[in-house]
């Protein structure tokens, strides 16, 4: 478990990172219902995570390893929605566990959150493009009804959608992530709230200030939705 010190050092950002206390101005205006308005094919984790392992509705499954589903707290409150697997999730069957995972571990720790523990982690697509290339509008689609799936079943609080394949897909946009960042959406009648995707982020240390920003508006959005309560 790293320490607090250890997860700012890991995120780049020194003291400047710092909580901000629950009581500052809830950026929720209407909190909405998490239900999600539509019913999905799959009733049940074993029949969802069936049909991802077998699934051949796009072009992906004859080049990767495994369908790679998600990993977490099924009853999770946090949806970190993320794009695709790559190498090491492809290998490893879980999202999220090379570098760019290390640093989405630090995210989380920053806001007091661990994967497994009230977080649900996910991508909008379950198998890894070759080479790491963009998901492309087909995959995106025949991917969707396991999200959806995922959402209907986690009933999740709130969800985080990192980088732009998250943020424009389940918001029906092409806007760019700097545009969508900084407020927080709707999907299904649940807060999204939109950060960079931690590859990014590696690569373009100082937007690390402004992931912090994101977190802490979903930070402060979760607060204001158990006060709502
Ligand atoms: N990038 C993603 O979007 N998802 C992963 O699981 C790993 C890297």
């Amino acid at each position: 478990m790293l320490s607090r010190d250890e997860v700012f050092d890991e995120l780049g950002i020194g003291p400047v990172w710092r909580l901000r206390d629950a009581s500052s101005s809830s950026p929720l205006s209407a909190p909405g219902s998490p239900l999600p308005a539509h019913r999905s094919p799959f009733t049940d984790w074993d029949q969802l995570a069936e049909a991802v392992a077998h699934c051949t509705a796009c072009k992906l499954h004859s080049t990767r390893t495994q369908g790679v589903l998600g990993v977490g707290d099924r009853n999770a409150d946090w949806l970190i929605i993320g794009e695709a697997p790559g190498a090491d999730e492809d290998a490893q069957g879980e999202p999220f566990v090379g570098q760019a995972g290390k640093l989405l571990d630090a995210m989380l720790a920053a806001i007091d959150l661990k994967r497994g523990d009230k977080v649900y982690i996910t991508n909008v697509l379950k198998s890894r493009p070759p080479g790491n290339r963009n998901p492309e509008h087909d995959e995106v689609a025949a991917c969707r009804p396991y999200l959806l799936a995922q959402i209907e079943l986690i009933q999740p609080k709130l969800i985080l959608a990192l980088g732009r394949f998250a943020a424009q897909s389940l918001l029906d946009t092409d806007e760019a992530v700097g545009r969508l960042r900084g407020r927080v959406h709707q999907f299904q009648n649940v807060p999204l709230v939109v950060t960079y995707h931690p590859a990014y982020l590696l690569r373009n240390l100082p937007d690390k200030a402004r992931a912090w920003e994101d977190l802490c508006l979903a930070r402060r959005t979760m607060q204001a939705l158990a006060c709502a309560r």
